[in-house]
């Protein structure tokens, strides 16, 4: 490791840190690792926020969640009335409050962060989520029905802010399992599965209704939807590994980081002490090498630039390295070798020069019995393709599709591919579901 990753790293090492399962326990486990507060540590963390006048925190927070002001409810513990204010712009925080990259959004913000004392908001957020009282109600009926493609974070935000509206709403998914990437895509470890079953056990009392196994594009086409419906929402996202042309890709051992996770991701299956490495330096790189690690793996990630340019959350980061995880950087993938199974992974070396990246062409191997490559997503095109409507991709801008009444949420929409976004995007897609349907009367 470079001089420049350890100092890099150093800084991380001294935040606050929320309760953690000791790292003996989490590498045989997939128990979720963090511990989350009691309510007198909640207290407590949320009494040192400085209630600033113009709070840098809400601006980070790409739901412009008030974090101001339910860090004050909490700190006089009315856990209800934090949840209420959180709801009012993100009705999801037992995800966000897991899964969010706090250190470049509200944390990151936060004036205490130059410090290195930012207020644990994600942490708080995630305790008021399990502490708080879910107040929302449906909205009185308007005769409408909406159908939602995708029952992901975008698909459950959108389904709840609808019926807050009063719409009737049906969530078709592919997959027999619901929850879309929350479900298969995000390991144990990091999001407990019963937050999930909850959450969709809540939305179904509340008259969501879902539909599984239902693939927009095969077992059921947009143009179906379309006429059934008053309006449809795609919040599909990008669930599907980007492919990639390298020599041997096709070799046994070698797999996609969706097919790896899918599989294996909440553990449970055996998998034998391999040798692994993974390909990739974001967040989905590191599941797949905690998961593996948990598998009995001895794990390698390795990643194209040095440690700074990794995209992954930098708490992530720490928690890979404490489990045992050895990082190789500035390898830039080439090859898989071996005869019919893998038996290394060919790298070339990049050096930096200038603040450039150069590709030296000298060739570094990893040996390897297990490769997996996460170097990129897509959305699934076929959920949408082969209808009579479409049969090509279709042009979105912003929450708005160039079909009339079908609008976008989630990562099909531009910009940043993460949960906070996804849920952000649901409610203003559902403000324009409403507004559509309100001009249409
Ligand atoms: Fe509190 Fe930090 Fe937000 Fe200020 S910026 S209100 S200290 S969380």
């Amino acid at each position: 490791m470079l001089v420049v990753d350890i100092v890099y790293l150093l800084g991380f090492f001294m935040q606050t840190k929320m309760p953690l399962l000791p790292v003996d326990e989490r590498v045989k486990s997939f128990k979720e690792i963090e511990l989350g507060y009691s309510p007198e540590q909640a207290i407590k963390e949320a009494g040192r926020c400085l209630q600033c006048n113009d709070p840098p925190c809400i601006k980070g927070c790409p739901a412009k969640v008030n974090c101001k002001a339910f860090i004050e409810q909490v700190m006089i513990g009315d856990f209800d009335k934090a949840l209420e204010i959180i709801e009012e712009k993100n009705t999801l925080p037992c995800f966000t409050g897991r899964v969010c990259a706090e250190e470049t959004q509200c944390e990151g913000q936060c004036v205490l962060a130059k410090q290195k004392k930012a207020i644990a908001i994600k942490a708080l957020e995630r305790f008021v989520s399990g502490h708080g009282k879910n107040s929302w109600k449906p909205g009185k009926g308007n005769g409408k029905k909406v159908a939602i493609v995708g029952s992901g974070p975008a698909g459950m935000a959108a389904a709840i802010e609808l019926r807050k509206k009063g719409f009737e709403t049906e969530v078709f998914e592919a997959l027999p399992e619901l929850g879309g990437i929350l479900s298969w895509g995000i390991p144990g470890y990091r999001l407990d599965k019963k937050a999930v079953q909850q959450t969709i056990e809540e939305l179904k009392k509340k008259g969501v209704v879902f539909k599984r196994k239902q693939k927009v594009g095969s077992e059921k086409k947009l143009s179906e939807l379309v006429q059934d419906f008053d309006a449809v929402l795609l919040a599909i996202g990008e669930g599907k590994a980007k492919n990639t042309e390298l020599p041997g890709i096709e070799k046994q051992g070698v797999l996609y980081w969706d097919t790896f996770l899918q599989g294996f991701g909440a553990g449970g299956k055996s998998f034998g002490k391999k040798k692994a490495v993974v390909i990739g330096g974001g967040n989905t790189a590191l599941d797949c090498a905690r998961v593996l690690r948990r598998l009995g793996c001895s794990v390698t990630i390795a990643y194209r630039k040095n440690m700074p340019f990794m995209p992954c959350n930098k708490s992530e980061l720490i928690h890979a390295m404490e489990e045992g995880i050895e990082f190789r950087m500035q390898l830039k993938p080439k090859a898989f070798l071996g005869k019919d199974r893998l038996e290394k992974v060919a790298f070339t070396k990049i050096e930096i020069e200038k603040e450039k990246f150069i590709d030296t062409k000298e060739q570094k191997e990893l040996k390897a019995d297990v490769c997996v490559v996460a170097i990129g997503q897509e959305y699934d095109a076929t959920a949408v393709n082969g209808t009579e409507l479409d049969g090509k991709e279709i042009k979105i801008n912003g929450v708005k599709t160039e079909l009339w009444g079908v609008f976008a949420a989630g990562d099909l929409t531009n910009g940043e591919k993460t949960v906070v976004h996804a849920i952000a995007s649901a409610k203003k897609a559902a403000d324009e579901i409403e507004a559509y349907l309100n001009e249409k009367k």
